[in-house]
């Protein structure tokens, strides 16, 4: 193929494989979401063959760094109890678990790709309601967890942050990364904020220990018990784009106050769009475009290297989902392609 000896047109990798797919069936959640992103990249001339990495699935020895061995033992034997199973939201099959595995080794390889290329995107993952003995809400494995113990123990990198902007609160990434060394509580430059805020959201503020968690998430929604994470941002329903990258903003800068990261996790999650069908946010296509590119600034500006996954989306039209995907992918190439 003539496109294989063309140079990349990213300056960076995008990190896929057409086994991301998920074997759930008729799902809200949808898996054919990854192939149609690929596609779109590629027919809108974003990107071409030579801008894709195809990941291995990551090792059990890589999935045991944060999962436990009886839930690992569960899935690889298929003897998951019904109710567990009911409280993954996905129909348990082998071939999941290998999809899961797999979503696991591409958030290591775009963490490590980050790590040389300042940044990479899996087209994929960001599955942060799994927690170390069980799976919920569509999440079977964090992958990215995964990624970051894995990017530790082979002394890459010493410190991490979650930036999680799915507007479901990253509840299983909370618990993984709860610490015991307190933090202040932040104190953002929230007093201009909160002026335009005719309902203001919430900044709470946990613990942290070698992994900093932050999550912007919409506070009446799933998951109803919300672990603390370093930084939680509870934010009302239907809330807009300015207010919602004012609080972007402050969490961000709050967060890089308190901690230097090794490595920032961001997990661009779709579902803050107006016309999510899980989602209460009420941002818009172009507002999630501007939120990715504020988190690209800072970390360009900064000089740490960033690893995205795409994690929750399900707009009423999956065109949606996919523009607002493709859309993280273009403010990536806008940020990093100018250094
Ligand atoms: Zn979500």
């Amino acid at each position: 193929m003539t496109a294989e000896r063309r140079a990349p047109m990213l300056p960076f990798k995008l990190i896929y494989s057409e086994a991301y797919y998920l074997p759930i069936g008729e799902h809200v959640f949808p898996s054919e979401k990854y192939r149609r992103v690929r596609d779109r990249l590629i027919s809108a001339g974003i990107a071409d063959a030579n801008d894709f990495l195809e990941p291995q699935p990551a090792s059990d020895q890589e999935i045991l760094l944060v999962h436990t061995p009886e839930y690992v033992q569960k899935l690889t034997s298929g003897t998951l109890s019904p109710r567990e199973e009911m409280e993954m939201e996905i129909p348990y099959s082998r071939d999941l678990v290998e999809a899961f595995w797999l979503a696991a080794g591409g958030s290591i390889l775009a963490a490590r790709q980050s790590l040389s290329d300042r940044i990479s995107i899996s087209i994929g993952g960001g599955f942060h309601h799994a927690f170390p003995d069980h799976g919920e809400g569509f999440c079977m494995i964090q992958d990215v967890a995964v990624a970051i113990r894995r990017m530790q123990r082979e002394e890459k990198i010493r410190t991490a942050m979650t930036l999680d902007c799915d507007v479901h609160q990253g509840n299983g990434t909370a618990v993984i990364f709860a610490g015991n060394r307190p933090v202040s509580v932040p104190q953002p430059s929230v007093a201009g904020l909160r002026q335009h805020h005719t309902r203001p959201g919430r900044m709470r503020g946990g613990s942290t220990g070698d992994v900093f968690t932050i999550s912007l998430h919409q506070h009446n929604n799933y998951p109803l018990w919300k672990p603390p994470s370093s930084i939680d941002v509870d934010l009302p329903d239907g809330l807009g784009d300015g207010d919602y990258l004012a609080w972007l903003d402050s969490a961000l800068s709050s967060g890089l106050r308190q901690f230097k990261p090794d490595l920032l996790c961001y997990v661009a999650g779709a579902d803050p769009y107006r016309e999510d069908q899980l989602g209460g946010l009420g941002l818009t296509i172009e507002g999630l475009k501007r939120r990715d590119e504020m988190v690209f600034r800072v970390a360009h500006a900064r000089n740490i290297p960033v690893m995205v996954t795409f994690a929750g989306g399900y707009a009423v039209n999956v065109e949606d989902t996919v523009t607002i995907h493709c859309n993280t992918v273009i403010a990536a190439k806008e940020v990093f392609g100018v250094s």
